[in-house]
């Protein structure tokens, strides 16, 4: 094979090179991104940009923050799941492949799932949008309505209620956590809905196994916890005080927003909660979950039909 030394310098006599690189040079130094870091980096000079102009060249061909790429599958990087950052390197300005936004939830996700079995997105509701749930009925509309504002409003770090869906079995409250958590996920926010009943039973058996504390500290942390179907588990003072009322307390005090779907209303849940009649202790242990649910969450009741039918 030719040198590459000899190959590259037949190129430059080749006609019409030096136009082609002078465009070339054009379209990557008025690229926005480009621009920005050459006004970010005082040290850039006009050599040290033709020096790098292959690096930069690749760089404005990929897709940044997820930008350019309807998903992660679809993601159009040389790297899937990888977009390009641009760093100095001596004279030379140089690219770093770094993990994008989508790449990040998605593994964030992963390791999650590894963890906590309970965690789950059923198959139809792995579709669920916003713009799925069915929003001329009428009887839904409250709750669809509640779940759209908490997006309009929610961004992270800020403190926005989250949502206490409540109502019969078969109504579609499940539905509408996976809606909001893929409205969430397409803005790489990170939730989680835990079917609290399974997720419990799980604890219950990571006692001996000794990842109780990483389970538990996995859903406390995550930015968006759904807890679906509370009121449906097998309730005791640990389930109750150490388990819900730790996680609870958390997300309070750190201004996580957390969803619960449930059967019961306020009232219905504050009874299952006082599960054994031990008179006054209880009740008042049920009522502080109670303050705490009632803090994180806004009642809504989703009421219609059985669409399980
Ligand atoms: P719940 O959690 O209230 O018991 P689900 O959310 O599981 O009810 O909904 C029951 C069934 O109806 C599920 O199979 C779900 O996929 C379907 N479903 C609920 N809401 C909708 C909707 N808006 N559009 C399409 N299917 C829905
Ligand atoms: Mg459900």
């Amino acid at each position: 094979m030719e040198p590459i030394q000899n190959a590259f310098g037949k190129l430059i006599q080749k006609e019409g090179f030096k136009e082609r690189y002078e465009s070339l040079k054009e379209e990557v130094i008025s690229h926005p991104h480009i621009q920005q870091f050459i006004e970010e980096h005082e040290e850039v000079t006009t050599s040290m940009v033709e020096r790098s102009l292959i690096k930069l060249y690749e760089y404005i061909g990929q897709s940044v923050a997820c930008k350019e790429c309807p998903s992660l599958e679809g993601c159009k990087n040389m790297i899937q799941g990888y977009h390009p950052h641009l760093i100095i390197q001596g004279k030379m300005i140089d690219i770093q492949y770094e993990r994008c936004p989508r790449k990040v939830t998605h593994d964030e996700r992963k390791k999650q799932e590894s963890l906590i079995q309970s965690v789950y997105m059923p198959k139809d509701i792995l579709e669920a949008s916003m713009a799925s749930v069915d929003l001329g009925d009428p009887q839904r509309f409250n709750a669809i309505l509640a779940a759209k504002q908490f997006l309009d409003e929610y961004e992270p770090g800020k403190r926005v209620q989250g949502l206490y869906l409540y109502g019969a079995f078969g109504v579609g409250k499940t539905y509408i956590l996976g809606a909001v958590a893929n409205a969430l996920a397409e803005r790489q926010i990170a939730s989680m809905i835990v079917y609290l009943p399974e997720f419990l039973r799980e604890l219950k058996s990571s006692i001996q196994d000794n990842t109780l504390h990483d389970k538990i500290d996995a859903v406390k942390r995550v930015p968006v916890l759904m807890m679906d179907d509370i009121g449906a588990e097998a309730m005791s003072s640990f389930v109750r005080d150490d388990i819900l009322g730790t996680i609870l307390q958390f997300r309070m005090l750190e201004n996580l927003p957390t969803f619960f779907t449930s059967n019961f209303d306020f009232k219905g849940l504050e009874h299952h909660l006082t599960y054994t009649q031990r008179g006054e202790e209880e009740k008042m242990k049920a009522a502080r979950i109670m303050e705490r649910i009632k803090y994180l969450a806004k009642p809504v009741e989703v009421l219609g039909g059985n669409r399980r039918l």
